[in-house]
């Protein structure tokens, strides 16, 4: 199909959603983007997208929620009426702490959003996407490291959506669409301080291999790289984006 093409972004108001938003725009896609409550943040990012010559959807959805995202897909369709592309991005971690004591609640919350939530908007996607599109489901290196003391429930979360990028880059190669995985390590985001730990990437940024924690813009571009033709011969790959994490 000609014309712009169209991307969608799951969690796009701020951080490593946000900067692919930005990204997409610049590099000529058309983008629709979800977020949870922060309008004014998701108004922030899309005013910067329309700058940059981009038509832009920001959609208030909740990924956890199959009336909410069917309604974000169906916002889609109207606005847009084509799909080439899906940024599985939205992702919590829950609050840290050990397993001992992690309750049920936080686990079926985290599985809900980052698993079951991604895994539905895989599914909806691949209604809509044509071959020669793409999805990159946005991981996290916790999946081999394992969050032990800090967030066991998050990383295992994370290990279900490596597997799920496995096993749908085969299920969807037959209609021509790859599917694939980025994984950053400790990335500059308000994500740390939402789970109580603000001081986490100066904390430990100097244990990268690399010497520091990475930017939201320096995943994006692994993100992006991954959804254009560049990347035509890969799928079922899983980069990982963490200075050497
Ligand atoms: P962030 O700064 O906390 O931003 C999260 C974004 O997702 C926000 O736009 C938020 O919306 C949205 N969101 C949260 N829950 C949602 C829901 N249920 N439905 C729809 N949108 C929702 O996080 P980030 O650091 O950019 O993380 C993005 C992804 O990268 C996540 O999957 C995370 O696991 C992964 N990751 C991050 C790091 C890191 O060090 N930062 C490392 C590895 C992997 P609101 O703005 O409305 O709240």
């Amino acid at each position: 199909m000609a014309g712009r093409k169209v991307v969608l972004v799951t969690g796009g108001g701020r951080g490593i959603g946000a900067a692919v938003v930005r990204l997409a725009a610049a590099a000529g896609w058309d983008v629709a983007f979800t977020y949870a409550s922060n309008s004014t943040r998701a108004e922030e990012t899309a005013a910067a997208a329309r700058a940059a010559g981009a038509e832009v959807l920001a959609i208030q959805a909740d990924v956890a929620d199959a009336a909410s995202t069917a309604s974000a897909f169906a916002a889609v369709d109207q606005r847009f009426g084509r799909l080439d592309a899906l940024v599985n991005n939205a992702g919590i971690t829950g609050p840290r702490g050990t397993l001992a004591e992690t309750p049920d609640a936080v686990w079926e919350k985290v599985l809900a959003t980052n698993v079951t939530g991604a895994a539905r908007c895989c599914r909806e996607a691949l209604k809509r996407i044509p071959a020669g599109g793409a999805i990159v489901n946005v991981s996290s290196r916790a999946a081999g490291l394992g969050g032990g003391g800090e967030w066991i429930h998050y990383a295992a979360s994370k290990g279900a959506m490596d597997t799920l990028t496995i096993g749908l880059a085969k299920e969807a190669a037959a209609q021509g669409v790859r599917v694939n995985a980025v994984s950053p390590g400790l990335i500059d985001t308000e994500l740390h301080a939402a789970a109580g730990m603000p001081d986490r990437v100066a904390k430990f940024g100097g244990s990268v291999p690399l010497g520091r924690g990475g930017t939201a813009e320096e995943v994006a571009e692994g993100v992006l790289w991954l959804l254009t033709d560049a990347a035509r011969y890969v799928t079922g790959a899983n980069i990982h984006v963490s200075g050497g994490r």
